[in-house]
């Protein structure tokens, strides 16, 4: 396979937390011990919360990224907004780099047909081309949507959102862009909203690609009080058979939101079950 950026392990003695052992085992996560870090003082920073997921994921290898380039950023997001968000939070902008980093690695993977999860932060699914809130600051998924379009010269492409909050970011993003359709899934007990789910990719033509939003925050013990771990699970493999079959078996996931540090872990391992 040809990735693109260079892939190195986590060596024992540079890692936070120990992350021994974790070579040649069979399941991957990206991940940087960057993403440790708390860069500023909102909730999707907090410390505590990655370790709650690899923490969980321990029988994974972990692959760690590079930072993203200026050049990765400008492909959604305008000079101004960059320049903003390195004035202001510098901290916060290398950390920003690196999760824009980790999705373009796991999009990568996908597609070179390995399903792949990018425990990354900061979110990015609210930053628009010109705007940012919500603790996203430049929007990973479509960073590495867009390159990969461009680069792969795709014919489309497909972002399924199953985060508590609409992805304001990635809609504005793609709104005029006929190559990528965003879809943000609604439902008002869980299953309805996994039918929700089903219903729309069974009307959704062939894709080359398929990059997901995956946030945890709609957990029944999470903001959004509805999901079960288990429905992580069912969410996940919904969207591996409907990339297997009409997807060219190409998807990867980042993370977005997911606040609770005691479940977010297992809710995480409960999807990668399903998605890989
Ligand atoms: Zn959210």
């Amino acid at each position: 396979m040809a990735f693109r950026k260079t892939i190195k392990m986590i060596t024992p003695d540079s890692a936070k937390l120990t992350l021994k052992g974790r070579k040649n085992m069979s399941k991957q996560v990206i991940f940087h011990e960057g993403y440790y870090l708390e860069y500023t003082s909102d909730p999707a920073a907090k410390t505590g919360r990655m370790e709650a997921i690899m923490d969980e994921l321990t029988d994974f290898s972990v692959i760690t990224p590079s930072p993203a380039t200026i050049e990765d950023v400008l492909l959604v997001h305008s000079e101004e907004h960059l320049v903003r968000v390195q004035n202001d939070y510098d901290q916060v902008y290398k950390c920003a780099l690196l999760a824009v980093g980790g999705a373009l690695l796991a999009a990568d993977y996908a597609y070179n047909q390995q399903p792949i999860f990018a425990a990354i932060r900061p979110p990015g699914h609210h930053a628009s081309p010109d705007g940012y809130w919500g603790f996203c600051y430049f929007n990973n998924v479509a960073i590495a949507v867009r390159y990969y379009c461009i680069q792969k010269q795709l014919r489309n492409a497909l972002i399924v959102d199953f985060d508590l909050h609409f992805g304001d970011g990635s809609n504005n993003t793609f709104r005029n862009d006929p190559l990528v359709t965003y879809y943000a899934a609604e439902g008002t007990t869980p299953n309805d909203f996994i039918a929700n789910l089903i219903d729309f990719l069974a009307q959704m033509s062939e894709v080359d690609f398929l990059a997901v939003s995956a946030g945890f925050d709609r957990h029944e013990a999470d903001w959004g009080g509805l999901l079960s771990t288990n429905d992580y699970r069912s969410i996940g493999s919904i969207l591996k058979t409907y990339s297997e079959d009409h997807g060219k078996n190409r998807r990867f996931a980042c993370l977005e939101g997911g606040y609770n540090h005691s479940v977010l872990g297992k809710n995480v391992r409960a999807f990668i079950d399903g998605f890989y």
